[in-house]
């Protein structure tokens, strides 16, 4: 359904994203995962056309979606494909609604827009999604304002906004971010059901390797503006051959034993005018050798997954 290639986005002279490749299809749920700088948002924006807003351009690659090329496409067109066959779902509830409208006319403008239904049929169809999202009384929520809902209630909202006119793909750009633990596992089932119910194709960005296991077929893991590993997520987990994703997957908290501390990851993730030469992860890397700080690694492939390390390899060898 959704199909990028060897992506590459620059800001004036500075290169903060270059060969992001990944694909998705119908009914299978992707998961783009890294710490904060790693180039995730970036890739959702690229891929929703949303760069040039704020002075970004795509220096190559392709993004395809249902067989066209949207790098290509019109500002006009791109206008009636976002929120319509591809839909994003925000970081913060809080800030991606109207504070002065009620709920209900909010949902019911994309369905106006995308699928051009009249008032009446657009609240049917609004209330009708609302309900579907296990929003109870939804004529009644209809005519309440945001802030008289709770966070988990407004995400809900603009989940619904996201499906309001009927999408292929969905963007969820850290969905569960700004929600407490206990709401964010009830959105996590909720759009893991929404794959299955309506086969979306669900790109799900993450700094959360834990919500990966959980909901994601398939996982890209970034760092500094590139994929470093990618494959299907049972055999990353099994065998992850780079040492970042080691270090997510470490990073997992295990239990509550109090005796098991909660491990992290050395260091910083480099700004973007500081992505260092050779592998961007070598001054954090506990593996490093001299080879690492001079040569960018290429990708190596090991059953359907591939590693950006020197010593991928012998990774898979150790823990085979
Ligand atoms: Fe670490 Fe070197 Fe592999 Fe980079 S290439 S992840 S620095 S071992």
């Amino acid at each position: 359904m959704l199909s990028v290639r060897d992506l590459g986005v620059a800001f004036g002279t500075v290169q903060p994203l270059s060969g992001v490749s990944f694909a998705v299809g119908k009914g299978e749920t992707l998961g783009i995962v890294g710490e904060s700088g790693s180039g995730k948002s970036l890739t959702a924006m690229s891929v929703m056309g949303l760069l040039p807003l704020s002075g970004g351009r795509i220096t190559g690659g392709t993004v395809e979606f249902d067989g066209q090329d949207l790098t290509k496409l019109s500002e006009r067109a791109y206008r009636k494909l976002r929120g319509g066959r591809i839909g994003l779902i925000t970081q913060n509830p809080m800030t991606s609604l109207d504070p002065l409208q009620k709920i209900g006319p909010q949902v019911d403008d994309v369905a106006k827009l995308h699928l051009g239904l009249d008032a009446t049929k657009a609240r049917a169809r609004t209330e009708e999604i609302l309900g579907t999202l296990r929003i109870p009384e939804p004529a009644l929520i209809c005519e309440r304002y945001p802030h008289q809902m709770s966070g988990g209630m407004k995400q809900r909202i603009v989940i619904a906004m996201a499906l309001a006119a009927d999408p292929d793909v969905l963007i969820a750009d850290e969905p569960t971010t700004a929600l407490d633990v206990t709401v964010q596992a009830q959105i996590i089932r909720l759009l893991d059901d929404l794959v299955k119910e309506r086969d979306l194709a669900l790109v799900l960005i993450t700094h959360d390797m834990s919500v990966v296991a959980q909901t994601c077929d398939k996982v890209v893991v970034m760092y500094a503006g590139r994929a470093v590993e990618h494959g299907p997520v049972e055999e990353i987990f099994d065998r992850p051959r780079h040492p970042y994703t080691q270090a997510l997957i470490a990073c997992i908290p295990r239990g509550l034993d109090g005796a098991t501390r909660l491990t992290g990851i050395e260091g910083t993730v480099p700004t973007v005018v500081n992505y260092p030469n050779g592998c961007p992860f070598h001054p954090r890397c506990p593996r490093a050798e001299a080879i690492c700080a001079t040569d960018p690694p290429d990708f190596s492939v090991h059953g359907d997954s591939a590693a950006a390390c020197h010593f991928a390899e012998v990774a898979d060898a150790q823990s085979a």
